[in-house]
C-alpha cells in the first residue's frame, strides 16, 4: 500500500535470463515489471557479450579465410580496415536486437522501469535512477542480475588495461596485446584483434587453454594459435604489471622461468563474478554465498519461497542459453505451473577458428568421477567437406555408455562445431544410443556426417579410416 507501484512479478535485470522470464510470465497472464539499470535491454549477452563478439568474429573469419586462400590460387590484397565502420556495423547488429526486445516487451505489456533495483524486504524493491527513487511492491520476484568481469587486484589503474567490454568497444588496434586468461572470452577477443592486425600473447595459469574442455578437443586450436600468435604461455602467472609511458611492463612467472615484456594493451579475461551481493538480497532473507552466487532449487526458487533467481547469478556455466532456459522455468513456476530445470546437458562453445565445443560428459569429468565410458573419435582429415573447407585438423569425439551404447557426451573441434553440437545435445536429451546416430542419414557432404561416423566407429561398422 505504501509502495509507488505494484506488480505480480518483478524481474531484476533484462539479460537473456530476465527478458525470457519476463516475456514468458506475461504470456502466462502475470502483470510483469522488468527493472534494468542500463539504457538498453538485452544484458551482457546482447550488448557486450555473445552478439557483438560474434559480429566481430565474423569479420575476423572473413579476413583469415581470405588470407588462407592465397595458398590455393586466390590472393586478395591486404584488407583495408576502417575501424569506425566496423564498430558502427557491430553496434547496428546489437541495436537491431535490443530494439526488437523493447517491441516484444511492449506487445506483452511488460512494464520496463529503468534503474538499479535493491530489495527492501521480501515483497518490496527500491529502484534508483539518476537521483530518483521509487518502490515497487511485488508478489513474486525473479533475480536475473547476471555477472561482471573479475578484476585482478594487482592491475594498475590504466586505460590501456581493458576487459571484454572494453575490447568490444574496439577503440583502437594495439601493436602488441597481452590477453590474460586462455578461456573462451579471451581467445575469442584475441582472434578478433589478431585478424585486425594486433600481435597477441596469451597467458594462462593452467596447463591448457579452455581448461573446461578435453585436451584432445582443444589441441587443433592450440596448434593453430601457436602458429598465429606471438606467444601462448601456459602454466604461467602474471605477477606484476607496471604502467610506463612506452607501454605496460608485465612480469611473468612460469614453468619456463621469469621474464618481463612490454605491451600496448592488456585484455583481462580471467573470469566473471556474479552480481548477487549487489541487490540487497539479505533484506529479503535470501542467502547469497561468499562468491556472490545465489543458491536455487530445480524450480529456480531461492531460500525465499516467492523469490526466484536465474542465469549467471545462480552458477556455472555462465551461458546465455542456460540463463534463458532457467528464466522460462522460473516464470512458469511463478505462474503456478509445475516446471523444473532438468536439462541433461548444457553445451559450451568457443567461437574461435577452429571452434571448440563440448556437451554432456567430458573425459576429464568421467575420469574424475569414475564414470565408465567408451569413446569414438572421427578425425576430420577423413571428411571430404572438412578438407574442402580447410578444416581437416578437426575432430568429432563422442562418449558412450559402454553397456547400453547411450550417448553421454561429445567434444568437437572444427568450423561450425557449435552448430554440430546441437545434434548431440538432442541425442543426450532423448536418451539416444549409437545406433540412433549411425542409422540417421546425414546429408553428404557435410560436417554433420562426422557425428554419424563417430557412432559407426563405436559400433565397429567402420574400422579402417
Ligand atoms: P546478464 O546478461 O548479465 O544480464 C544482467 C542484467 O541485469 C544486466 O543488463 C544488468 O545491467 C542488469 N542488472 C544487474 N544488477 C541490476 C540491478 N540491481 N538493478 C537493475 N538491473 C540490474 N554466452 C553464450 O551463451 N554464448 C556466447 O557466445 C557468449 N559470449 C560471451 C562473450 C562475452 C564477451 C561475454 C562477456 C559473455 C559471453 N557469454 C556468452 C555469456 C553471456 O553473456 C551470459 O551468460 C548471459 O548474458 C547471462 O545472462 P543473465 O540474464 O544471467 O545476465
Amino acid at each position: 500500500p505504501d509502495a509507488d507501484a505494484e506488480a505480480d512479478l518483478v524481474v531484476i535485470g533484462a539479460g537473456p535470463g530476465g527478458y525470457t522470464a519476463a516475456f514468458r510470465a506475461a504470456d502466462l497472464g502475470l502483470n510483469v515489471t522488468l527493472v534494468e539499470r542500463d539504457p538498453n535491454l538485452g544484458g551482457v549477452c546482447l550488448n557486450v557479450g555473445c552478439i557483438p563478439s560474434k559480429a566481430l568474429l565474423h569479420a575476423a573469419k572473413v579476413i583469415d579465410e581470405a588470407a588462407a586462400m592465397s595458398g590455393h590460387g586466390i590472393a586478395f590484397p591486404k584488407p583495408e580496415i576502417d575501424i569506425d565502420r566496423l564498430r558502427a556495423w557491430k553496434s547496428d547488429v546489437v541495436g537491431k536486437l535490443t530494439g526488437g526486445l523493447t517491441g516484444l516487451a511492449k506487445r506483452r505489456k511488460v512494464k520496463i522501469v529503468r534503474g538499479s533495483a535493491a530489495f527492501e524486504g521480501g515483497n518490496l524493491v527500491r529502484v534508483s535512477h539518476a537521483g530518483d527513487e521509487k518502490t515497487i511492491a511485488f508478489k513474486q520476484a525473479i533475480i536475473a542480475c547476471g555477472s561482471e568481469p573479475v578484476r585482478l587486484p594487482f592491475l594498475p589503474d590504466d586505460d590501456r588495461i581493458i576487459d571484454s567490454t572494453g575490447a568490444l568497444e574496439l577503440a583502437d588496434i594495439p601493436k602488441r596485446m597481452l590477453v590474460l586468461g586462455g578461456g573462451i572470452i579471451g581467445l575469442e577477443m584475441a582472434q578478433v584483434y589478431h585478424a585486425l592486425g594486433a600481435g597477441i600473447t596469451i597467458v594462462e595459469l593452467m596447463d591448457q587453454i579452455i581448461p573446461g574442455a578435453d585436451r584432445d578437443i582443444v589441441a587443433p586450436l592450440m596448434k593453430r594459435i601457436e602458429q598465429r600468435y606471438e606467444n601462448v604461455l601456459l602454466k604461467t602467472k602474471v605477477t606484476k604489471v607496471q604502467s610506463e609511458k612506452a607501454g605496460m611492463r608485465v612480469t611473468f612467472e612460469g614453468s619456463e622461468g621469469t621474464g618481463e615484456e612490454l605491451f600496448d594493451k592488456i585484455l583481462s579475461a580471467v573470469g566473471r563474478r556474479p552480481n548477487g551481493r549487489l541487490i540487497g538480497a539479505e533484506k529479503a532473507g535470501i542467502s547469497v554465498d561468499e562468491g556472490g552466487f545465489i543458491r536455487v532449487d530445480r524450480q529456480m526458487r531461492t531460500s525465499r519461497e516467492n523469490i526466484f533467481a536465474i542465469g549467471d547469478v545462480v552458477g556455472q556455466p555462465m551461458l546465455a542459453h542456460k540463463a534463458a532456459h532457467e528464466g522460462k522455468v522460473a516464470a512458469e513456476v511463478a505462474a503456478g505451473q509445475k516446471s523444473a530445470f532438468d536439462a541433461r546437458a548444457i553445451p559450451s562453445v568457443a567461437y574461435t577458428e577452429p571452434e571448440v565445443g563440448w556437451v554432456g560428459l567430458t573425459e576429464n569429468e568421467a575420469r574424475s568421477k569414475g564414470i565408465a565410458y567408451r569413446k569414438a573419435s572421427f578425425p576430420w582429415a577423413a571428411s571430404g567437406r572438412a578438407l574442402a573447407m580447410a578444416g581437416s585438423d578437426g575432430v568429432s569425439k563422442l562418449l558412450f555408455d559402454p553397456d547400453s551404447g547411450r550417448v553421454l557426451g561429445a567434444g568437437i573441434c572444427g568450423p561450425n562445431a557449435g552448430e554440430l553440437l546441437a545434434e548431440v545435445a538432442l541425442a543426450i536429451e532423448m536418451g539416444a544410443d549409437a545406433e540412433d546416430l549411425s542409422l540417421t542419414i546425414h546429408p553428404h557432404p557435410t560436417l554433420s556426417e562426422t557425428i554419424g561416423l563417430a557412432a559407426e566407429i563405436f559400433e565397429g561398422t567402420i574400422t579402417d579410416l
